[in-house]
């Protein structure tokens, strides 16, 4: 039976989160319109990595059936130091940590959104929002009024929702950046956080022969930009940091990205909810900004609507404790020579089974308490 408005709840954004949600909202019974501002699904290179966690929410909703066989990512690492994630849950059909480009996760979570009912609308972009007490109304691009008995601000890092809405969002600026490019027609050899004198690099050849490289100089602050890196700007820190030159290779894609660390105060604002990057933006370490997002997707999809209340205190507490995990890695991995006796300390920790275990779980299968 039609409601009284669009749709039980609009969510802006098709990403990951927004199009997981939507699924398990269609699945309840809801009636659900996403907004995406995107006439097209991403096709670039994004988060690549999945947890124990977030593979078994995958499974439990036939998505993972749609993925096919996925390889496994290796053993892990705390901040640059290797750590076995397997560790997190002996025994588990999922311990570990599994690859798959986030343009494909994507288009399964999509795929399997519209099966179930959602309406997926592109080109439509979030301009506005009136929360009216009992209803929220949206404006979008398209010239027209959307109604809804809640939104979801799905819309991730500069989210429009959490600006709009007034939600505050707390936490620290950028003080370090990576810089990162696949590059192809050099020959570097592969090396993973390697820790030079000057900085960090990592280098890894692509199956079609190029070569994605990573690279911090330390001390470097964050970059002044509006865009993308420039590639002479990758060569020049990569020169700098491992002696090698890779000017006369092909920049087939460039990326920068830092070390911000923020989330909302609340998760809810009246009608208005966030989820993923919109709530929480954090350096993607370790692949922790894609899993930690699509598990507020399903905390919130299980509370929609009538559990609203119960969602920031399920949710906040977990963002707030793997923002600090995040932190502390960033440390340990961009931290020059005056880190190495923490490396070091860290390093003696880890080769402790319960520490192990629960540094694991807090990457693989985060919890609010910390138990994990
Ligand atoms: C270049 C790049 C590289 C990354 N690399 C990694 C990585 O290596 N590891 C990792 O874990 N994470 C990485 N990330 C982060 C990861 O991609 C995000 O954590 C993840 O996509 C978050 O999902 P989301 O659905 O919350 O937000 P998003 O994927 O950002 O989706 C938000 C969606 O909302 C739409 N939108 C925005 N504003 C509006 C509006 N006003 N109206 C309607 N629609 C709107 C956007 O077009 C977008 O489709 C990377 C991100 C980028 C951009």
């Amino acid at each position: 039976v039609p409601g009284p408005h669009d749709a039980d709840v609009l969510t802006a954004g098709a990403g990951p989160v927004g199009l997981l949600l939507a699924g398990d909202l269609c699945a309840a019974g809801l009636r659900v319109t996403v907004l995406e501002q995107r006439t097209a699904p991403i096709t670039e290179s994004r988060a690549s990595t999945l947890h124990t966690r977030t593979m078994a929410l995958l499974a439990e909703r036939g998505v993972l059936g749609r993925l096919g066989k996925l390889p496994g990512g290796g053993p892990g690492h705390f901040g640059g130091l290797r750590l076995d994630l397997a560790a997190a849950a002996p025994g588990d059909p999922f311990a570990g940590q599994w690859k798959c480009p986030q343009a494909r996760l994507e288009a399964a979570l999509h795929e399997r959104a519209v099966e179930l009912g959602a309406r997926v609308l592109r080109g439509r972009r979030l301009t506005g929002l009136t929360d009216l007490g009992d209803h929220v109304a949206v404006e979008a691009t398209g010239g027209r009024t959307w109604t809804a008995g809640h939104l979801v601000g799905c819309d991730g890092e500069r989210s429009t929702v959490r600006e709009l809405a007034g939600f505050d969002f707390a936490g620290v600026p950028a003080t370090k950046e990576m810089l990162r490019a696949d590059v192809a027609g050099i020959d570097v050899p592969n090396r993973r956080f390697e820790r030079h004198p000057n900085g960090l690099a990592t280098a890894a050849r692509w199956p079609d022969g190029s070569t994605r490289v990573m690279v911090h100089v330390f001390g470097a602050g964050p970059g002044r930009r509006n865009g993308d890196p420039d590639f002479e700007e990758i060569v020049s820190a990569w020169r700098k940091v491992t002696g090698e030159d890779i000017g006369h290779g092909t920049p087939l894609w460039l990326d920068a990205f830092d070390n911000t660390s923020r989330q909302v105060t609340r998760y809810r604002r009246g009608r208005v909810l966030l989820a993923g990057d919109a709530a929480h933006v954090q350096m993607p370490v370790g692949g922790q900004a894609l899993n930690l997002g699509l598990q507020d997707a399903a905390a919130l999809g299980a509370l929609l609507p009538d559990h609203a209340d119960d969602y920031h205190a399920a949710r906040h507490p977990v963002g707030a404790r793997t923002l600090t995990n995040i932190r502390a890695q960033t440390l340990l991995l961009l931290g020059g020579p005056e880190v190495e006796p923490l490396r070091e300390t860290v390093a003696g920790l880890l080769a402790l089974d319960t520490v192990r275990g629960h540094l694991a779980r807090a990457i693989s299968a985060p919890s609010a308490d910390g138990q994990e």
